[in-house]
Formats: structure tokens, C-alpha cells, sequence
């Protein structure tokens, strides 16, 4: 029987997810400005935060902190990157939809028990071997770092040292 704490967890994870997605999808039919996504990343960041702190008193893999803090990073350098940006940006729904499988895939479960993570997880997985865009001949820095979703990718998905979970496990035999 999951706790209250674990279905309120379970709750603002897959909400925090799904607005990722959608707007993901979102910004497909109607591009953005970095700023615009800037702003985005910010307060997405700031649900992250309140995330964490939900999860706070509950039992949780060693990586579940660390990936929570791996994404704020993340969520908080393009933030401030792309301030200044004007220009619309064609790579936000890539974006949008690796966030989404970063924050879809946090569980407090180690042994995989955790479907709507699992399922994140298998996909996170997938888009690993995917071909990422190219970088533009003369890109500037910010288009530079939405293009560059491979490391970004690494970057989420590393596993954390010394965490067992099912997840780490999965990444382990061909990222060391
Ligand atoms: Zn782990």
C-alpha cells in the first residue's frame, strides 16, 4: 500500500512531467523564444525544489536527490543562458521532451515497482541511440547548447555512484 507521502509525490511528479510534454508538443505548432523558454526552465526549477522537498521524509534510492539536483542544474544554466534570447529557438520540443523523461522517470521505488517510471525509464533509454541534430556550422552559444542533446542526455542519465536502484543497475554495464 503506497503512502500518503508517495502518492503525493507520485502526484506532482506526473503533473511536473506531463507540463513538460505538453508544452513539449506545444511548442512544436507554436515555437518560442529562449527567453520564453527561459523563463520556463525557472519556474519548472522551482517545482523540482518543491518535489524534492515532498519526498523529503519518504525512503528513496541513493540517486534520488542527486538526479533531482542533476535536473534543477540543468533547468537552472539554460535559465540563465537563454535569457537573453530573442531568437526563436526550433529545438525546444527536444528539450521540453528529455526534461520530461528525466523528471518522469524520479521514483522512490529502487526495485522498478513504479510503472509510470518505469515506463519513462525504458523510453529515457531509447532515446539514448537516437541520431541528435548536428551542430549548426555557425551556431551561436545558445543554439550550441539545445543542440547539444547527446551530452545533455548523458548528463541526466549517468548512474550515481554507490546506488543499487533498478535504474542505475540498467545504466551501469555500458556507461562505466
Ligand atoms: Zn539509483
Amino acid at each position: 500500500m503506497a503512502s500518503c507521502s508517495q502518492r503525493s509525490f507520485s502526484a506532482h511528479r506526473d503533473n511536473l512531467a506531463e507540463t513538460l510534454r505538453t508544452t513539449g508538443d506545444r511548442t512544436c505548432r507554436h515555437p518560442v523564444t529562449y527567453k520564453w523558454i527561459s523563463r520556463f526552465l525557472a519556474n519548472r526549477a522551482d517545482e523540482l525544489i518543491n518535489l524534492k522537498e515532498i519526498a523529503a521524509s519518504s525512503k528513496r534510492p541513493d540517486c534520488f536527490l542527486v538526479r533531482c539536483d542533476r535536473i534543477i542544474t540543468e533547468m537552472k544554466t539554460q535559465s540563465l543562458m537563454f535569457k537573453i534570447g530573442k531568437n526563436i529557438s526550433t529545438s525546444a520540443p527536444r528539450l521540453m521532451e528529455m526534461y520530461a523523461l528525466a523528471v518522469g522517470r524520479l521514483t522512490l521505488s529502487y526495485s522498478g515497482r513504479d510503472q509510470y517510471a518505469e515506463e519513462e525509464d525504458e523510453e529515457a533509454m531509447e532515446r539514448r541511440f537516437e541520431r541528435q541534430p548536428q551542430h549548426a556550422e555557425n551556431a551561436d552559444r545558445l543554439t550550441s547548447v539545445v543542440c547539444d542533446l547527446d551530452s545533455f542526455w548523458l548528463r541526466l542519465n549517468w548512474p550515481v555512484d554507490g546506488c543499487y536502484c533498478s535504474q542505475c543497475e540498467k545504466r551501469r554495464p555500458f556507461m562505466n
